[in-house]
């Protein structure tokens, strides 16, 4: 029995010396993703409700890992945030968004989006010269600072709400827009819509889930646009997943809806093709 309980202890401990090694190897390759051009966007469309046109795109980042494939970022950000990398990863990601975004109004203004909305870490906030790699990748690349927006959760706002205030201010007088991501989830949704300024309000999906024959969420859901419209924002509703749920949007007045029903995120490539042929037709 002594020898059983060794045994299995033996066995915990090379289990978690392999997951310390799958962990080690699989930053180290992290580490080199940026360099070695396996970072790929995604771009989702945000949609106008009613009329269903697609009037902005979210950026997201994916990894064609050379093992594993191609990687979702609930695979590799948490791991990017611990380490710092995530920052690289965000001025990668801001800089392939806005150019991408750039080079298509240019050749094709009538399929482009007018905005692009990118994700910002915390780690990225908290760093000195955010604001100047904002200027830096807009001016390099041409981008309209109108054109580019920055969403920001309430965890990331959660930190230090003067000096992300602050911040944040900066970058509006560059003309970039400031977003509050997952609206709804954090402790103090209503104490940022004071303290910070913002442009953008997106409703969490966990909001949208669950819609459909809840009469008390779709109360708050519409009191939130309602309020969002209010203070003069825009209002985009996350996670539509079926036309069910985009009818009750459109009751309550919803402008904006992004989710799997109205496009799914896809590689540049494949939505601006997509784009030519619908508006071809
Ligand atoms: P998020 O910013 O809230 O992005 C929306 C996520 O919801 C995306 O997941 C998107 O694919 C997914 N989604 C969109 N519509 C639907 C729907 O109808 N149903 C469902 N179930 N999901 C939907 P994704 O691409 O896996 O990204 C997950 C999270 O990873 C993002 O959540 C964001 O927090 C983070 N992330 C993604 N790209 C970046 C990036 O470049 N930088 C940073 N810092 N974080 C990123
Ligand atoms: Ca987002
Ligand atoms: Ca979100
Ligand atoms: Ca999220």
């Amino acid at each position: 029995a002594k020898d059983q309980g060794k045994n299995r202890f033996m066995i915990f401990e090379n289990r978690m010396h392999e997951q310390l090694l799958n962990r080690l190897d699989q930053e180290a390759r992290l580490r080199d993703a940026v360099h070695r051009g396996e970072l790929r966007l995604h771009l989702q469309p945000v949609v106008g409700v009613p009329d269903g046109r697609m009037h902005g795109v979210e950026a997201l980042v994916r990894w064609q890992d050379p093992e594993r494939g191609l990687q979702q970022p609930g695979t590799f950000i948490p791991l990017a945030e611990e380490t710092g990398m995530i920052v690289e990863i965000d001025r990668w990601i801001l800089r392939e968004a806005c150019h991408t975004v750039r080079q298509w109004q240019q050749h094709s203004p009538q399929t482009a989006p007018d905005w692009v909305s990118v994700n910002l870490s915390a780690a990225h906030l908290e760093l000195a010269d955010l604001t100047g790699q904002v200027a830096y990748a807009l001016a390099a690349t041409g981008l309209s600072p109108h054109c580019l927006v920055l969403e920001l959760t309430e965890t990331v706002l959660m930190r230090d709400l003067a000096v992300t205030a602050a911040r944040l201010q900066e970058l509006r007088d560059l003309g970039v827009r400031i977003a509050i991501d997952d609206f709804g989830t954090g402790y103090s949704s209503l104490g940022y819509l004071r303290d910070i300024p913002v442009d953008v309000l997106k409703i969490d999906r966990s909001f949208i889930t669950g819609l459909v024959g809840n009469g008390r969420q779709q109360e708050l859901v519409s009191a939130v646009i309602q309020l969002g419209h209010t203070l003069g924002l825009r209002v985009v509703a996350e996670g539509i997943e079926d036309a069910d749920q985009l009818a009750l949007l459109t009751v309550m007045g919803c402008k904006f809806a992004q989710g799997y029903h109205l496009g799914r995120p896809e590689a540049v490539g494949a939505l601006y093709e997509r784009r030519q042929k619908e508006t071809a037709t």
